[in-house]
C-alpha cells in the first residue's frame, strides 16, 4: 500500500477493525517515511451475477440501480435507510446464492418486489405497477385486488373488535 501523501511503499497497520457487518475492514495506517497516518477499507470481493436484460443485452450488476428503485418505490414511506440497505443486502446474498454466472433483470425484479412486499406495502404496489406493466397487467391486477382484500378483511377485523368494545 502506497503512502498517498508521499508515495512511499512501506506503511505499517496500526489498528484493524472490522465495520458494519463484518464485511469490510477498516485499517489506520502509518507511513514509515513522513509518518502521515490515513485510513483504507477492504472488501472482499464477491462476484455479483451479470444481468441478462429483456432485450438479451448483458451489463453488469448495478447496485446504484437497485438502490434508486427502492428509493422511488419508499418515496416518502415510513421506511428506514436500514432497512432498505438490508433488504438490498438480500437481495445481493440470494442472487450470489444462485451460483449463477448470469442473471435475468426478471428475477432482479422479482426479488425487488419480495423485498418491498415485506417492507411497505404500497411501495410495493408502486413498485409492482411500474414494473409488472408491461409484462403481465392481469398478475398486477390480481396482486391489487389481494391486497385490498386483505386491507378490507383488516378493516372488517378492526371493526368487529370495535363493535365488541362498545357493546
Ligand atoms: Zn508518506
Amino acid at each position: 500500500m502506497h503512502c498517498p501523501f508521499c508515495k512511499a511503499n512501506d506503511t505499517k497497520v496500526i489498528d484493524s477493525r472490522l465495520v458494519g457487518e463484518g464485511e469490510q475492514v477498516r485499517r489506520r495506517r502509518e507511513c514509515l517515511s513522513c509518518k502521515e497516518r490515513f485510513t483504507t477499507f477492504e472488501t472482499a470481493e464477491l462476484l455479483m451475477p451479470r444481468v441478462v436484460k429483456q432485450d438479451g443485452t448483458r451489463q453488469p450488476f448495478d447496485e446504484d440501480k437497485l438502490n434508486r428503485g427502492f428509493s422511488r418505490a419508499l418515496e416518502k414511506r415510513p421506511v428506514s435507510i436500514e432497512a432498505i440497505d438490508k433488504a438490498i443486502h438480500n437481495i445481493k446474498y440470494r442472487l450470489r446464492a444462485t451460483g449463477e454466472r448470469e442473471i435475468t433483470s426478471l428475477l432482479i425484479g422479482e426479488e425487488v418486489m419480495r423485498e418491498l412486499r415485506k417492507l411497505d406495502d404500497v411501495a410495493y404496489v408502486r413498485f409492482a405497477s411500474v414494473y409488472r406493466s408491461f409484462q403481465d397487467i392481469n398478475e398486477f391486477k390480481e396482486e391489487v385486488e389481494r391486497l385490498s382484500r386483505e386491507v378490507a378483511a383488516d378493516e372488517a377485523s378492526a371493526e368487529g373488535s370495535r363493535n365488541k368494545d362498545t357493546d
